[in-house]
């Protein structure tokens, strides 16, 4: 296992899913950031850099835009150095 942030923003505005008040919403997000979290863990929860041993720490973002009614998922990726940063981006593009 390694260490996923799941952080969320609807138009533009970081929030938490216990914080909105349209339950329906809460609930896709809280679903979505779920379901991020399991994907990078089935992706990265294993891996260690092969140099320094180190794991890649990932924060998803999940913007959410009402008007549009459009999800989207950014990663970013912290890892000890650009060796482990390729593999983690490269095994969460595959
Ligand atoms: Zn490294």
């Amino acid at each position: 296992m390694i260490e996923v942030t799941v952080r969320f923003e609807v138009d533009d505005r970081p929030t938490t899913p216990g914080e909105i008040e349209d339950e329906y919403l809460a609930e896709m997000l809280d679903h979505t950031g779920e379901q991020a979290r399991q994907h990078v863990q089935a992706r990265l929860g294993a891996m260690r850099c092969p140099e320094h041993g180190g794991a890649p720490k990932v924060t998803v973002t999940a913007q959410y835009q009402t008007d549009s009614e459009q999800m989207e998922l950014g990663y970013h990726v912290d890892a000890c150095c650009s060796r482990l940063l390729m593999m983690a981006v490269g095994a969460l593009n595959h």
